[in-house]
């Protein structure tokens, strides 16, 4: 048996306001005139977070578009830019939701990494620590402050950059910065999360390191969306939380069905993972059944729209390509249902299920 010797993330700090102590965060790992690059979430543009980002001389804010999911292409080509701009940068602060995030993540790893982004898609291939990165959440649920992972679509795959130098330095947990996200938006995120942790505690790779962290945010999940009328800031720093340790708790476990089933809806109709973890978990009754139940009575009692009928109109091919996509997700479908799971998922079975999405 070959335990996990797992890399964590550098420095945390948590509160209300935390996001205002970032200068005084940044000004050790400053390196003599090379700037900070704070890459923001195109949704804080021109609104009051934007003006509190600390620049300090050549320091530079760019805007992400995130309206898709971050690609090896966009990753490449901001690295390029910032080398052939700065040659050398101090930083990178990633301040957003997981998209925001993965993408801090991944140009800070290609400012010292030689090639393109598409050539670490896959497990410990990165080779060299990237420039000084930071993670601000202000989306909570998909644990990308925690993960070693950034989830990347290339040329030929959506896989991750997997490595012990992925990893943020620092990350700034600041609930107050979740506080204005819309309600549905908020949901399927925060569903990210429950969906971590339904998948970790019913796998067969818990042990007891996952289970701790999985219990706590199914605890806090259910705090936020199952015990409570409306919303308010303890909410938020409830949900901030649970994103923390759902993220621990498949750090040393592994995601399940909704993850592998919702991957392939990704890479064919470029569904984002919030909403597509949703939309699959809502018919995962017979892998998750207590699960299954309680997230329909959370989209309920939260009066949240969950599409229907999204495969309605593919063909034989688009169903095949989300077939073989998602039984590649091995040690996730092998997490869910054990070494023998090819015995239990076929391609027919794939199929019903897209069907029914
Ligand atoms: P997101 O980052 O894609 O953002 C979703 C939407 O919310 C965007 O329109 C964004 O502009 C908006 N938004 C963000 N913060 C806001 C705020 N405070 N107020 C209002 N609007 C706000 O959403 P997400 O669900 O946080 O992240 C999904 C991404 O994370 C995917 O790319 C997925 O692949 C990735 N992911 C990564 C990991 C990992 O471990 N690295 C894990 C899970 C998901
Ligand atoms: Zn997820």
């Amino acid at each position: 048996m070959n335990f996990r010797n797992f890399k964590m993330i550098g420095y945390v700090v948590y509160g209300r306001g935390a996001f205002n102590q970032l200068d005084e965060i940044l000004q050790p790992n400053r390196k003599g005139d090379a700037p900070m690059i704070f890459l923001v979430d195109h949704y804080f543009e021109g609104k009051p977070l934007a003006g509190k980002v600390p620049l300090r001389g050549k320091d530079k804010i760019i805007y992400l578009d995130v309206t898709y999911e971050p690609k090896t292409i966009s990753v490449d080509k901001l690295a390029k830019e910032l080398k052939e701009e700065f040659g050398t940068i101090s930083g990178v602060i990633g301040i957003g939701g997981g998209s925001a995030m993965d993408m801090a993540k991944a140009v800070s790893l290609m400012m010292t990494n030689p090639g393109g982004s598409a050539d670490y898609q896959g497990w410990d291939l990165v080779k060299q620590a990237g420039v000084y990165k930071v993670g601000i959440p202000t989306l909570s649920g998909t644990g990308a402050e925690v993960s070693r992972t950034t989830v990347l679509t290339g040329p030929t795959k959506k896989l991750g950059m997997n490595s012990d130098f992925t990893p943020f330095d620092q990350i700034v947990l600041d609930p107050e910065l979740t506080a204005d996200a819309p309600a549905n938006q908020r949901f399927y995120t925060g569903m990210d999360c429950y969906i971590h942790c339904i998948e970790s505690l019913t796998g067969t790779f818990l042990n007891e390191f996952s289970k701790s962290y999985g219990e706590k945010a199914l605890q806090l999940c259910r705090e936020v969306y199952v015990n409570r009328n409306g919303w308010d800031a303890d909410c938020d720093d409830k949900l901030m939380m649970a994103s923390y340790a759902g993220g621990m708790s498949i750090a040393y476990s592994q995601v399940g069905v909704a993850h592998a089933v919702s991957y392939g809806l990704s890479y064919l109709l470029g569904t984002k993972h919030g909403i597509g973890n949703c939309i699959v978990f809502d018919h995962l009754e017979e892998y998750y059944p207590e699960g299954v139940k309680e997230f329909k009575y959370m989209v309920e009692k939260n009066q949240i729209d969950i599409p229907k009928n999204v495969c309605a109109n593919l063909t034989d091919e688009d169903f095949d390509k989300m077939i073989d996509v998602s039984l590649n997700m091995k040690p996730l479908w092998e997490n869910a249902l054990g070494k023998d799971w090819e015995k239990q998922i076929t391609r027919t079975t794939l199929r019903k299920l897209y069907e029914r999405l």
